[in-house]
């Protein structure tokens, strides 16, 4: 009932499923999250590009059909919750969603908002691309050279959030248990968390990986683990990519090592190299050999540090955008918090949000539209017409607030 008069009230209809594939309408129901602290700020900002955007390539013809759903520091004023059932529930059923960031609670046992919407969806990649637009401030001297898409697993790993504090009798018990039936010595002392990775967890990541490389005409998907040191859990995550790599994609990928073997280092035309790399030289790899990496598959943990260091080559994690992704449903989201300090001072920079609507724009087939926002995002920085985060780091530069940076895009779409 509650989803019919959404779609009652926005006039839009529901993305359908067909063959394990969506089916998008012309005026599809697409929930929104505002978020906190500058998350209204910058999502009025980024709801007047992607509408425009939409407008003008489609002249009318096709249209995003809002609906608000609350998750957050409103939801809580609103409900006494902080992630209403019904806004899981609403997400589920339209599969398509859009974010600004949330507060993570401190205290009154919730861990975070967003790790809980990941997990209850099963959203199981977190899928950042990272590129560089000309004339943003950099830290590195060929910023130019980054094009990567990062696809971190989201569901396990040392973010399962299976834990257990020092101290308490549950630790206890954990370390009794480790010593009596295992015979694994653990200082009494210490706090223990748990690092599942699974054959499935690992699979159906490194498997969207592949497919997005192959529909997207990349050259290469790098495995990083750390399977140096933890053989069974990151060595396993490695190992099972290249078993799936062989059973499921054997025409479309080649090894790194066949390259090498057979081809005397030049892939063959048309094939995915699949490479893996250990963590920590990956981290010096993407700073030395920045252009040898193009798709990334990896782990949680590392995907997290790595995400942000990628976004930190091209101007920072204000122009990082994300997606988290499922089976079906896709949850499109800003990568950084709250920002709170800058709350309701119409100044943050929203371009992750727009980036993630560009990303949204390409999940629901809507191509050109992401095209647009894409270059016209580019051209406002190149003419440094920018928010004040990148005026400070540009010179000549023209700071502007939230909502005049999103009529400089603007201006760029007409
Ligand atoms: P943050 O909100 O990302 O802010 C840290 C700093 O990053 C800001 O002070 C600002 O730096 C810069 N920044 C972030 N977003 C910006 C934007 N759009 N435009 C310009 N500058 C931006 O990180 P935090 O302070 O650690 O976290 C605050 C809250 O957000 C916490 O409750 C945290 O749990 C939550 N959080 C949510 C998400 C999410 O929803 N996905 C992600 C991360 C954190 P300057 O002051 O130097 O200008």
């Amino acid at each position: 009932m509650e989803f019919e008069n959404i779609i009652k009230e926005t006039g839009g209809n529901r993305i359908e499923v067909s063959g394990g594939k969506l089916v998008v309408p012309d005026n599809p129901v697409i929930p929104f999250i505002e978020g906190d602290g500058i998350g209204p700020d910058i999502w009025h900002a980024a709801r007047m590009v992607l509408d425009a955007a939409v407008e003008k390539e489609y002249g009318g013809k096709k249209s995003i059909a809002w609906t608000e759903i609350l998750a957050g520091e409103k939801a809580y004023d609103k409900t006494d919750e902080w992630l209403p059932q019904v806004t899981l529930d609403t997400i589920r059923h339209f599969y398509v969603a859009i974010k600004g960031p949330l507060t993570t609670p401190v205290g009154g046992g919730i861990r975070s908002l967003n790790v809980t919407m990941r997990q209850k969806l099963d959203l199981y990649a977190c899928i950042r691309p990272v590129r560089y637009f000309k004339g943003t401030p950099s830290p590195v001297c060929r910023p130019e050279l980054v094009d990567v898409v990062i696809f971190r697993e989201n569901t396990e790993d040392v973010y399962a959030g299976i834990e257990w504090q020092q101290g308490t009798s549950e630790v206890e018990k954990v370390i009794g248990f480790l010593k009596n039936e295992l015979g694994v010595n653990i200082r009494p002392d210490s706090g223990i968390g748990v690092k599942p990775i699974s054959i499935t967890g690992s699979k159906r990541l490194v498997r969207k990986a592949i497919r997005y490389a192959i529909e997207n005409n990349r050259t290469s998907v790098t495995l990083v683990h750390k399977g140096n040191i933890m053989k069974f859990t990151e060595g396993a995550f490695r190992d099972w990519g290249y078993e799936l790599t062989r059973d499921e994609f054997p025409d479309a990928t080649i090894s790194e090592d066949e390259v090498w073997d057979k081809y005397d280092g030049k892939p063959p035309e048309g094939r995915i190299v699949i490479k893996d790399r250990i963590a920590d030289s990956m981290f010096q790899q993407i700073l030395t050999r920045t252009a040898e990496y193009d798709v990334i598959a990896t782990t949680n943990l590392n995907g997290d540090y790595l995400s942000d260091a990628c976004a930190a080559q091209v101007g920072g994690i204000g122009m990082a955008p994300g997606a988290n992704i499922g089976d079906l449903i896709g949850l499109f989201e800003a990568t950084h918090g709250t920002a709170p300090k800058y709350a309701g001072k119409n100044c943050a920079n929203p371009s992750s949000l727009i980036l993630s609507g560009c990303m949204m724009f390409n999940y629901l087939g809507w191509h050109e539209v992401a095209d647009l926002i894409f270059s016209a995002l580019g051209k406002a920085i190149e003419q440094k017409k920018v928010t004040y985060d990148l005026e400070r780091l540009m010179e000549g530069a023209t700071k502007l607030s939230t909502s005049d940076f999103a009529v400089a895009i603007i201006d760029g779409i007409k």
